[in-house]
């Protein structure tokens, strides 16, 4: 499958991306100033920003490989799955973010996608019972997007142990959210295990594109061997020291996107709306067969959500990023108006 972007907006409210809706650090935008004219002139060390994210995530040296974001960390996974394999597959567990489907499809690997239990409750056995020696990637998402369920550890400790050749990419990309990471001494027993990051999410760098990969160095080698030397130009070197840099930025954000969760599901208890309780910066919720018009009115005011009723176990579902208050209330605002006109 091709992934092809939704349309993004220039203006408006944007709560269809789950990225951080109040911008990034006033540390990064200074930092981004700071560049010297021979900062760009130069190709980049990555010592230096790769020893301090090693620190941040409290992992050995080697443990870190930063990326163009974590898309390109998704892509050389999926490529170093299949490389040298015919009949290679990845298994990819709906409803799932778009890109693996994308990274799977660019690498020739055969996609095996796992249809959702009732509920979204993580399908264990049929991942186990698709996991064929043919499948050399399991693409997981903790928690995952677009549900905001977090994956039960003993399934994933399972996967991890089912066969040392199956790559298990664990992408943690909103793990700022869950306060939960694999990142820990299953890396080190288990060596075919990758956990994802990136700093497009909580820390606002998005549009930068900085993204890790993180994994016993074994678990790295032949990864590194797919990725280009320079990857990650000067600004996202030097936005990225000072995002990790700033943690006090980073927790009033968490706070921010916590407090908007129970805007949403105060919202939706009131109105008998379903939700899922979410782990990350985003919540799902059922509107019905209502959800692609909805999303469309919201937009006609410059409102931004995503309509995911077309993806699996997701009928009637739209999903809305829980970022900065304020912006959650005028979206709440504007959703009460338009859902009281329609019942009208
Ligand atoms: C947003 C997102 C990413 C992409 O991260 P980038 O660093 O922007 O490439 C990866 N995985 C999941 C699950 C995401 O939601």
């Amino acid at each position: 499958m091709t992934y092809s972007a939704p349309s993004v907006p220039a203006a408006g409210l944007r709560l269809h991306f789950n990225e951080n809706t109040g911008g990034c650090s006033p540390a990064v935008l200074a930092a981004l100033r700071s560049i010297a004219p021979t900062d760009t002139a130069f190709y980049p060390d990555y010592a230096p920003v790769t020893s301090a994210a090693e620190r941040y995530f409290g992992v050995p040296a080697g443990w870190v490989q930063l990326t163009n974001g974590l898309d390109e960390g998704l892509h050389v996974a999926a490529q170093a799955a299949g490389r040298g394999r015919a009949n290679a597959a990845a298994i990819i567990v709906e409803p799932a973010f778009e890109m693996y489907a994308a990274c799977a499809d660019a690498a020739g690997l055969r996609e095996i996608h796992i249809a959702p239990d009732a509920d979204f409750a993580f399908p264990l056995r049929q991942v186990l019972d698709a996991a064929t020696p043919d499948v050399r990637l399991i693409n997981l998402t903790d928690p995952n997007n677009p549900t905001g369920l977090a994956i039960p550890a003993d399934a994933i400790e399972g996967l991890a142990t089912l066969r040392p050749g199956t790559l298990l990419l664990v992408d943690e990309a909103y793990a700022e959210f869950s306060g939960r990471t694999l990142v820990g001494p299953l890396l080190e027993r288990y060596r075919n295990v990758l956990v994802g990051r990136t700093f497009a999410k909580a820390h606002g760098l998005a549009a930068l594109r900085v993204g890790a990969l993180i994994a016993h160095p074994d678990a790295l080698a032949p990864l590194r061997r797919l990725l280009p030397p320079y990857s990650l130009n000067i600004c996202a070197v030097r936005a990225l020291e000072a995002a990790m840099g700033d943690r006090a930025y980073l927790d009033a954000y968490v706070a921010q996107a916590g407090a908007s969760k129970q805007l949403l599901y105060d919202f939706c208890s009131a109105r008998g709306i379903r939700y899922w309780p979410s782990q990350a910066n985003f919540v799902l919720l059922r509107l019905g067969p209502d959800a692609g018009v909805v999303t469309a009115a919201l937009a006609a005011r410059g409102i931004y959500i995503r309509d995911k009723s077309s993806a699996p176990g997701c009928e009637g579902c739209v999903r809305i990023t829980a970022g900065v208050v304020e912006h959650t209330r005028a979206c709440l605002a504007a959703l009460e108006d338009i859902l009281a006109s329609r019942s009208r």
